[in-house]
């Protein structure tokens, strides 16, 4: 709904976000601005746009894309916050190598279709920006994930996911949770994508969401590109907004990882069935045989003994539900039903208002940031993960979700595919850490500042 409406309103969204410099946030007369670049001003895009326009503490130098009206809309943007216009990459699908060539870039922020992810960041890397921002899923490929995560060793270069689910206010208030020990010991996990995207995976753009049954050349925003993965591949293709909680959860790369994975893929049904009834069965995509599995089903072992299970729903009618489970030795929440149950303290058998815990466990950092965050996507979360990202650039750290974050999250999907394509197997899970996750420590979300 939040992307649907966001389009609808494409014509007046430039004025809704209006932020008047005087009101920028985080600004300091003495403070160096970090000097950022984006590839990609598509719908997500256009999320980070406005985030970075609210900022005084940063200075957009260049923005790249392909399609004319993604970046009309970005340069009305930037006009009504009343920020100066960066220079304009565009024209063919390799001008963000030009804009990679502009001095002293502090960071870039990567918004394009998951193909051009891992060619993105390592040329960023590789032209000498340290702090890279990319949206989710590093790459394709086993070796894709790999190449980022040597790249970025090799570089000294910090690539973070911008995951934003790690900081949903319900999430993080279960993450205080746990830090306090609520549940006990935490013994098994569960989340997924589970989200209706038919109106995505087709979508001619001439209107909103929910018109036509194009896709290609023909779609428009992620049914450009995204439908295709469902068209090639099998696997669980979108697993971080529900791995990314869970991994801060049990401390994964710090203290524990990820050690092997199994997957399994109901039959495809949901994409043709949608095409035939919306556009009947002469249309062009109702001749198209769609490889992803409606179901993908995922199952993770921990070196901790936790066990994770995942779901990758997107395409039949459901309503949206990332279907989060956290379970321990005292008690669980499970986000479906908004319940809560620790023993001793619920009604024996019975489920609490997920709420009143959530209430009383709010983070820090949603206590101190809300108002800031208030407006911003996804129901504030969008704001964080910027944040945390600027930060980290501003203070030369690193950010606390770290390429091998990104690489054991994005990995979940050439490994899901590959068990399906093995008849099921399990497999090993790389460690992207060479064992040093045996010595990292927590770093996410530890206080109230990022
Ligand atoms: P989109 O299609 O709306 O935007 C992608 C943009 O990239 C388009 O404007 C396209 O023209 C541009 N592009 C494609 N190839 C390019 C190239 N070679 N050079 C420059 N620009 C190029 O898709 P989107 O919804 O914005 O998704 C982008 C990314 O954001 C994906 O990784 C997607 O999974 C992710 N996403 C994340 C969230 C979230 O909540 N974290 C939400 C939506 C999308």
């Amino acid at each position: 709904m939040k992307r649907k409406s966001f389009l609808q309103k494409a014509g007046i969204a430039a004025a809704a976000l209006t932020v008047l410099p005087g009101s920028e946030l985080f600004a300091n007369a003495n403070e160096t601005k970090v000097k950022a670049i984006m590839i990609g001003v598509g719908l997500r895009g256009q999320n980070h746009l406005d985030l970075l326009l609210r900022r005084a503490d940063v200075d957009l130098v260049g923005i790249c894309d392909i399609d004319d009206r993604m970046l009309a809309t970005s340069k009305s943007m930037i006009t009504k916050a009343g920020k100066k216009m960066p220079q304009i990459f565009t024209g063919d699908v390799y001008a963000w190598k030009k804009m990679l060539e502009l001095k002293n870039i502090d960071c870039v922020i990567i918004s394009t279709p998951w193909e051009w992810h891992k060619e993105m960041i390592v040329s960023s890397i590789e032209a000498g920006i340290k702090y890279i921002g990319t949206e989710v899923m590093l790459g394709i490929t086993l070796q894709d994930h790999w190449d980022v995560v040597r790249a970025a060793e090799k570089y000294n270069a910090h690539v973070c996911m911008l995951e934003n689910v790690c900081y949903r206010r319900d999430v993080m208030a279960v993450l205080n949770m746990v830090r306090q020990n609520v549940f006990g010991e935490l013994v098994h996990l569960q989340g997924g994508y589970q989200h209706d995207l038919r109106e995505v995976k087709f979508n001619n753009g001439i209107e909103a969401y929910g018109h036509g049954c194009e896709f290609g050349d023909k779609g428009w925003s992620e049914a450009r590109w995204r439908t295709h993965h469902s068209v090639h591949r099998n696997g669980d293709l979108y697993p971080t907004h529900g791995i990314g909680p869970i991994a801060h959860y049990i401390n994964i790369n710090r203290g524990n990882r990820f050690l092997n994975i199994c997957s399994f893929s109901s039959k495809a049904r949901g994409l043709h069935d949608y095409v035939v009834k919306k556009c009947g069965p002469e249309h062009s995509s109702a001749k198209v045989s769609f490889k992803l599995g409606d179901v993908a089903t995922t199952s993770i072992g921990c070196a901790n003994g936790e066990t994770i299970l995942l779901q990758h729903d997107t395409n039949l009618p459901r309503p949206y539900s990332l279907g989060f489970r956290v379970q321990g030795t005292d008690g669980l929440w499970m986000d479906v039903n908004k319940g809560i149950h620790i023993e001793g303290q619920s009604k024996p058998h019975r489920w609490d208002d997920a709420q009143t815990w959530f209430d009383k466990y709010d983070h820090p950092l949603w206590k101190r940031w809300s108002k800031d965050a208030a407006g911003s996507g996804h129901g504030g979360m969008d704001f964080y993960v910027i944040h945390m990202f600027i930060e980290s650039v501003k203070r030369k750290q690193a950010p606390q979700m770290d390429v091998y974050d990104a690489a054991a999250w994005s990995a979940i999907t050439p490994l899901s595919e590959s068990s399906i394509e093995m008849g099921n197997q399990t497999i090993e899970f790389p460690d992207f850490t060479a064992g040093k996750w045996m010595y990292r420590k927590p770093v996410f979300a530890l206080n109230d500042e990022f």
